[in-house]
């Protein structure tokens, strides 16, 4: 029989990676790693592998669906997109009417990636600036930080960012980073080469993930204390003059400042708040800073702290004083992509007027998170929660949720439950029946990875341009997102410049000098690199000195500390004596997403609580027992269950749990979503002063057995 070849990309995680999908009498019989994309060098994750499962699974949403009876009952009925978009234009167009634009709030989520660009885009047509996405508490924190010290957003230490980079790295900092299970290649497998080829390798995490293992230096930290660690290590290299002299003459504001205000932090002061011994915060310091190019490698769990935004200024003043910007096997300042950007098309959303943009969510409360002048512009969560609730400072009375898993995502759960009842309208758009969609009023089906096309990849990783392909076309009456939104505006007579996805995909690739049918047979552009280009006069700081900003103007302008600070997480107490950490990933789930692909399932069955044996006999439980877990919080109000593993070579007093649990196999509308959920027992107030980013991280707890 014969056989076709789509050359095309998965997209359930930013990495993009290459995938050869076949294709036997109109069925994808096969898919593979593309040996020829230079993400991922023809590797492909369990979740990549695991697409022919996705793309047919039998509970997939495949036509939408109107609810019948009350909502959470379960009780829906089949209705054709036509019924569909009439209903949801109707109601939207009435909440617009009655409350404003503002009371209608769109929510995306990781579930189908690569989607801001049209949802941002919607909001500003609809007028709403109530957008809520999961960025508070991944990377915008960080992105903040960045724009506060080199004037763009683009989060220049993350692993996304840094991505392919890091293989010309001389000494890579992985900073509460475990690529391995988040961005597997070309950095989480490139780290292992490089370290058998002598490349240096500094850890900074609490638990021994397999990077710690191997490491020239694991600083095992005590969670959410990394602000003092990397002030000490700052400390230690201007102490001892290792700082690059030149850049930091040269390109740099706030140096003597900057000197002056970590003196208090020595690797004595800083090894008590850490638990990391003195030595070992000196060693570090003089090894990053004195191996070129090294580079930072963190991730989202420097965004899961009340601390936030000033660690990872911390974090970016230490590569920065280093010498590291721009260079090769350094973190590269952001260059524009060469084509239309998510960031870019969801950018369309500052354009709408400034009295409504000060009445974003958390605009007042977080001006530089969600006011009109933020990096973001997304509303707060825990507000967003608030006001369906009270109808303060307004009324917030619809939702359209793509992808988003709100019920398993934001914190404070049985809350954002009451919310979603709460509300007068409610759409998901989604590949399944979530908890969050059983109590919406109208489900959608969208269509997955193999049934879209479009522009994927991590929108501010402009030097690879991943170019997804329908393997297939959407199979029942599966959508796009894409092609959901552009109907729905259509049918709202919003005046959406484009007609259909085709159309959206064409002006994205327009800046190329292409049109996205001629890319039919290729899965990725690339863009060469070109390294200091602040030097050749193409890069300016826009920042308000024009240079890297180690004491920031934008900060102090709006009232924080124009230095970062260390800030003491919550202690434990005797009633509370563990640290919980509370967003531990896997290689097999993204986030809330997967538990339903049998073969994932498999090698990941239940939700695992992970801590050290010493940890375990102290609160007497043993590998593979069932335990509750409660928090200083909720008390004995709320508990969740988690099953235990232990883990040889954790710090003892911490455990940690995966987040995103819920159980699709069982049939009642809540499939257990509040059994296992983190979020039910972390509360969504508690949060970083300048974003509104929730501590996660470090939460006093206690177990004892189920
Ligand atoms: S790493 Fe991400 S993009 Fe690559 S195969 Fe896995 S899920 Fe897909």
């Amino acid at each position: 029989m014969s056989q076709e070849i789509i050359k095309t990309v998965c997209s359930t995680c930013y990495c993009a990676c290459g995938v050869l999908a076949y294709k036997e009498a109109g069925k994808i019989v096969k898919i593979k790693g593309d040996p020829e994309h230079p993400n991922n060098r023809g590797a492909l994750c369990p979740k990549g592998l695991s697409g022919i499962e996705l793309l047919y699974h039998p509970d997939r949403l495949n036509y939408p669906l109107k609810r019948l009876g009350k909502r959470g009952e379960g009780k829906w009925q089949r209705i054709s997109w036509d019924e569909a978009l009439d209903i949801i234009s109707s109601k939207l167009t009435e909440a617009q009417k009655q409350h404003g634009a503002e009371s209608i709030s769109i929510a995306s989520g990781a579930g189908l990636y690569s989607n801001m660009g049209i949802i941002g885009y919607f909001c500003y047509l609809l007028g709403t600036p109530n957008w809520l996405t999961a960025g508070y508490i991944c990377f915008l924190p960080t992105s903040l930080a960045t724009r506060a010290t080199i004037g763009y957003s683009t989060p220049i230490t993350a692993t996304e960012i840094v991505f392919d980079e890091v293989l010309n790295s001389n000494c890579i900092l992985l900073w509460a980073a475990n690529p391995k299970f988040a961005a597997p290649y070309p950095v989480g497998e490139g780290i292992f080469d490089l370290k058998k080829k002598g490349v240096k390798l500094i850890v900074v995490d609490p638990t021994p993930t397999k990077y710690a293992k191997i490491a020239d230096l694991w600083l095992q930290i005590r969670p959410a204390t990394d602000d003092a660690l990397a002030l000490g290590m700052i400390n230690v290299i201007i102490n001892e003059e290792l700082y690059d002299k030149d850049f930091v003459n040269e390109w740099c504001y706030g140096f003597n400042e900057l000197r002056n205000h970590v003196k208090e932090y020595t690797p004595e002061v800083v090894s008590k708040i850490t638990m990391v011994p003195d030595r070992d915060i000196v060693a570090a310091a003089r090894m990053f800073a004195q191996t070129k190019p090294s580079c930072i490698c963190q991730r989202v769990s420097l965004d899961h702290s009340y601390n936030a935004v000033q660690t990872s200024r911390a974090t970016i003043i230490l590569t920065s004083i280093c010498g590291n910007l721009d260079i090769k096997g350094g973190n590269l300042l952001p260059r524009p992509m060469p084509v239309k950007s998510e960031f870019q098309l969801a950018n369309q959303m500052a354009n709408l007027p400034q009295e409504i943009l000060e009445r974003r969510l958390g605009a007042k409360e977080f001006p530089l998170a969600s006011g009109p002048n933020a990096v973001s512009g997304f509303a707060q969560p825990f507000l967003w929660a608030e006001a369906v609730l009270t109808g303060k400072p307004y009324k917030v009375s619809a939702l359209i949720s793509s992808a988003n898993n709100c019920l398993l995502q934001m914190q404070n759960t049985k809350k954002v439950k009451q919310a979603l009842l709460n509300l007068d309208f409610s759409v998901t758009i989604d590949h399944f029946m979530t908890p969050t969609a059983e109590l919406s009023d109208i489900v959608l089906p969208a269509a997955c990875w193999l049934e879209r096309e479009g522009i994927r990849g991590h929108p501010g990783y402009p030097y690879v341009i991943s170019l997804q392909h329908k393997a297939i076309e959407p199979l029942f009456e599966r959508w796009d997102d894409v092609k959901f939104f552009i109907e729905l505006a259509k049918r709202m007579h919003l005046g959406i410049p484009w007609q259909n996805v085709e159309e959206f995909n064409d002006d994205r690739v327009k800046p190329a000098g292409i049109n996205f049918k001629e890319l039919e047979y290729q899965n990725f552009l690339t863009t060469p690199k070109e390294y200091e280009r602040h030097k050749k006069g193409k890069f300016r700081f826009e920042t308000p000195s024009g240079k890297v900003e180690l004491y920031s103007n934008l900060l102090k302008e709006y009232g924080y500390s124009p230095l970062p600070l260390y800030k003491a997480p919550p202690e434990v107490t005797s009633e509370f004596p563990l640290i919980l950490i509370g967003g531990q990933k896997s290689v097999e789930y993204v986030h809330s997403a997967g538990r339903q692909i049998s073969s994932l399932r498999r090698t990941r069955p239940n939700p695992i609580i992970t801590m050290s044996q010493k940890t375990a006999i102290e609160v007497g439980v043993s590998d593979g027992d069932w335990v509750w877990l409660e928090t200083v919080y909720f008390g004995n109000n709320e508990r969740v269950k988690f099953k235990v593993g232990l883990v040889e070579g954790m710090l003892n007093g911490v455990v940690q749990v995966e987040h995103g649990w819920w159980f699709p196999e069982r049939q009642d509308p809540e499939h257990g979503c509040f059994e296992s959920n983190i979020n039910v027992v972390i509360p969504g107030d508690v949060v970083d002063p300048i974003f509104g980013s929730t501590n996660i991280r470090s939460i006093p707890c206690r177990i004892y057995k189920a």
